[in-house]
């Protein structure tokens, strides 16, 4: 038994009543997800509920993960542990005449991407989820409300805001290229 949090066993839903089943599953990430400053690293827990809702020969999955990130703020670089949620919703068909049965699938389920397999009675969720969440999750985090210090940022030493404004003599002769 695969303790990946993503791979989810849809047996019951393939070949029970036809009732939709909820599962949810806790366990390490088994790679990296999110964008380049704020992620859940690979190895960090993280919990996905998946509704599981029978297609006949397939199944319609609508997933969210849960989890707390790891990452920087973009602006003072203080680290930053959000906890963030994502939400996935993948169609894995179980037969290939569920590709071309013109009944078991609407045009736009996906968006017109491959429909997925379901491999041994069992869905992986995790590409789905490193799509979705590199889709939503912040490219510029920063921190909340506002870093630490941001209302009061003091001016260099020995100079007042007025000597600020002044250009400096070496760069004078620059100033007509500004
Ligand atoms: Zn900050």
């Amino acid at each position: 038994m695969s303790d990946n949090p993503f791979v989810f066993n849809v047996a019951e839903a393939l070949r029970g009543d036809g009732a939709p089943i909820t599962v949810t599953q806790t366990g390490p990430s088994p790679s990296r997800i999110g964008p380049v400053m704020i992620a859940l690293p690979e190895g960090d827990e993280v919990e996905v509920e998946a509704t599981i809702i029978p297609l006949g020969n397939g199944v319609l999955v609508d997933a969210t993960m849960r989890a707390e990130l790891t990452g920087q703020c973009v602006r003072c670089l203080k680290t930053l542990h959000p906890v963030e949620t994502v939400r996935v919703e993948q169609v894995f068909s179980a037969s290939d005449t569920f590709i071309t049965g013109d009944d078991e699938v609407d045009e736009d389920l996906g968006s017109g991407d491959e429909i997925q397999r379901v491999v041994d009675d069992t869905v992986d969720l995790e590409q789905a989820f490193v799509d979705e969440a590199g889709l939503n999750w912040p490219f510029n985090p920063t921190c909340e409300p506002e870093c630490e210090g941001d209302t009061d940022v003091p001016a260099p030493d020995g100079i007042s805001g007025e000597e600020q404004d002044r250009v400096d003599p070496r760069w004078a002769g620059l100033e007509r290229f500004l």
